[in-house]
């Protein structure tokens, strides 16, 4: 289980997502990942494998700029399929739906299955990328992208703590978390996620621990 770092606030979140990250490459982790949804209302995404000084140079490289004022960030230890950009987080689905999630879904090869038959194709070997799918196919009956994570997270079996975000709700940030920890954090430039405060102590002192 690694670290997430994620937000809504009034500049270009990219800078508080990385530098929160620096802040939890104490744990160790093989890969770190990003995705901001971009002006244009785009999931821009970035991905490297090893250190976050790889994704800010990666970041840095890009011809479509990772920049906007909502994203979510991670650092992965991987517990299914390898360290591998493709495995990477944040996962992405039909450019609907980004997701970053610690812990495990056990039941995932089932849903997997499932979700196979329904049509969605698979572009890693994470346990994760059915959270994504799941939450994707959920919105399609919800009104609300807290709906359709609230739907999904039923299906779930395991731990996790998720940030998501989506285009097509592109107001809101969705938490959650079950077994895997998560802190909402309240600043002055906006609101913020993280899977351990440290992440965000620069940014606010004001927490709300969820449950
Ligand atoms: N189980 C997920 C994966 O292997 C998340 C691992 C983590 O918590 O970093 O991608």
């Amino acid at each position: 289980m690694c670290g997430i770092v994620g937000g809504i606030c009034k500049n270009n979140i990219t800078p508080v997502l990385v530098d929160g990250l620096k802040r939890l490459e104490y744990r160790g982790y093989d890969s770190a990942g990003i995705v901001v949804l971009s002006d244009e209302n785009q999931l821009s995404r970035a991905r490297s494998v090893g250190k976050v000084i790889n994704l800010e140079k990666n970041i840095q490289n890009k011809s479509t700029p990772v920049e906007g004022v909502i994203g979510i960030a991670h650092t992965r230890w991987a517990t299914h399929g390898e360290p591998s950009t493709s495995n990477a987080h944040p996962h992405i689905c039909n450019g609907s739906v980004g997701v970053v999630h610690n812990g495990i879904i056990e039941n995932f090869l089932e849903l997997k299955s499932e979700q196979q038959t329904q049509g969605y194709h698979f572009t890693s070997d994470t346990d994760t990328e059915v959270i994504a799918h799941g939450i994707h196919k959920a919105l399609q009956n919800s009104n609300t992208l807290l709906e359709a994570v609230q739907l999904a997270v039923q299906t779930f079996e395991g731990a996790y703590g998720l940030g998501v975000v989506s285009p097509k709700h592109p107001e809101h940030l969705i938490a959650t978390r079950s077994g895997s920890p998560l802190v909402i954090g309240i600043g002055k430039q906006g609101h913020f996620i993280a899977s351990d405060q440290m992440a965000l102590l620069d940014i606010t002192k004001n927490f709300i621990f969820l449950e």
